[in-house]
């Protein structure tokens, strides 16, 4: 039998321990949320309910007639369909919490897609639309529908039904921008951060008794996300609300496939290797040597291959400018989710060139 160091059995130990408590806050996370999520559906299921069964006996016993029965059927509609957008939104934050939230690789158009969701809301609200076309991005369709949405009902609900919504679609290079722009309720400056957490709800929402469950924004968030995108909110106190999505443009994610390699490394004879076997294949490569020169002139599609001694990988996002989708392969000896593909050392050409030419 080998011999166990002291120092081995109490780095194991730690380890264990620390595994241990790891399991332990992931375990309290998933009770809390399940606590939350109880006391969301049984006020937000409870206040629908009751009304449709009230309204349902009324008409039942004959009690209403003429306009009073048709404002308790659409009533009736109304609060139906709130515990049906519950029940998506419910299902949706579960497959997010399991990560079986997969988002299709299609070819989606944000224009003709803000088109059909302000002509869908248009009977509620006046929606004022603003759209340049080729506003196209790589993903899924229904998602982006769903996210959308969201967005346009937000605005209709936490603002007054006399005040229009400016809904755009524009380009701003590499990016496809998407703002919906309303003129209510606003959200307290100290809550704006928090807002896309889950189950989270503004206080003057909650006071003005305007129904909600504070999961649609932390669903539009994570749906933006998935995309490789940002979103972010203007807001002022009783001025009305901007909701910002940011996507890159389809054509920067399709430039993937025929983008630029940047080799930022440190030891001299690798980058030259691996340069030299890289355009041999027909890439385009461009050594630096640090960080700030890897990213001058950067752009979407460019594929950074880093030595993890020169660069980790967080810092080179929090380097990034905004919505440039760019594919990051780390040379490094301990491999994390960080990165896009992470490669040990000593490096295998082969390994490199499938990770740039087959994403
Ligand atoms: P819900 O509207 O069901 O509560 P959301 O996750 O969509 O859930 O929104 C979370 C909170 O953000 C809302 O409860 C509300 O306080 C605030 N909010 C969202 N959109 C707007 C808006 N357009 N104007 C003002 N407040 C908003």
């Amino acid at each position: 039998m080998t011999k166990v160091s002291q120092r081995e059995l109490e780095a194991r130990l730690a380890a264990s321990v620390a595994e241990l408590e790891r399991q332990r806050a992931a375990v309290l996370h998933a009770n809390q949320l399940k606590n939350d999520l109880i006391a969301v559906l049984a006020h937000d299921i409870k206040g629908p309910l009751t009304s449709i069964i009230g309204f349902s006996e009324l008409l039942e016993e004959g009690m209403l007639d003429g306009d009073a029965a048709t404002d308790a059927a659409r009533t009736i509609r109304t609060n139906a369909q709130r515990l049906a957008t519950l029940t998506n939104d419910v299902l949706a934050l579960s497959r997010v919490e399991h990560g079986e939230f997969e988002i299709k690789d299609e070819r989606v158009d944000l224009a003709a897609l803000a088109k059909k969701m302000a002509a869908l809301h248009g009977s509620e609200r006046d929606i004022r639309l603003d759209v340049e076309p080729n506003a196209l991005v790589r993903g899924d369709a229904e998602r982006l529908e769903a996210a959308l949405d969201n967005l346009l009902r937000n605005a209709i609900k936490y603002a007054p039904a006399s005040e229009p919504i400016d809904l755009s679609v524009g380009r701003d290079g590499d990016r496809v921008l998407l703002a919906v722009r309303d003129r209510g309720i606003g959200i307290p400056e100290g809550e704006i951060a928090a807002i896309f957490d889950r189950f989270a709800r503004g206080s003057n929402a909650r006071r003005a008794k305007i129904v909600g469950s504070g999961i649609g924004l932390f669903i539009v968030k994570t749906i933006v996300e998935q995309h490789g995108g940002s979103i972010e909110v203007q807001s002022v106190l009783d001025g009305g609300s901007t909701f910002t999505v940011v996507l890159p443009s389809l054509e920067s994610r399709e430039a993937h496939r025929t983008g630029r390699v940047i080799l930022v490394t440190a030891d001299g004879a690798l980058a030259r290797f691996a340069a030299y076997e890289l355009r041999m294949r027909g890439l385009r490569v461009r050594e630096a040597a640090t960080l700030s020169d890897a990213l001058d002139g950067v752009r979407s599609g460019d594929m950074f291959v880093v030595d993890e001694r020169v660069a980790r990988a967080t810092d080179l996002r929090a380097m990034l400018p905004n919505g440039l989708a760019v594919r990051l392969i780390g040379l490094t000896e301990t491999p994390s989710n960080e990165w896009d593909v992470a490669l040990r050392q000593p490096l295998l050409v082969s390994d490199l060139v499938e990770a740039l030419v087959e994403p």
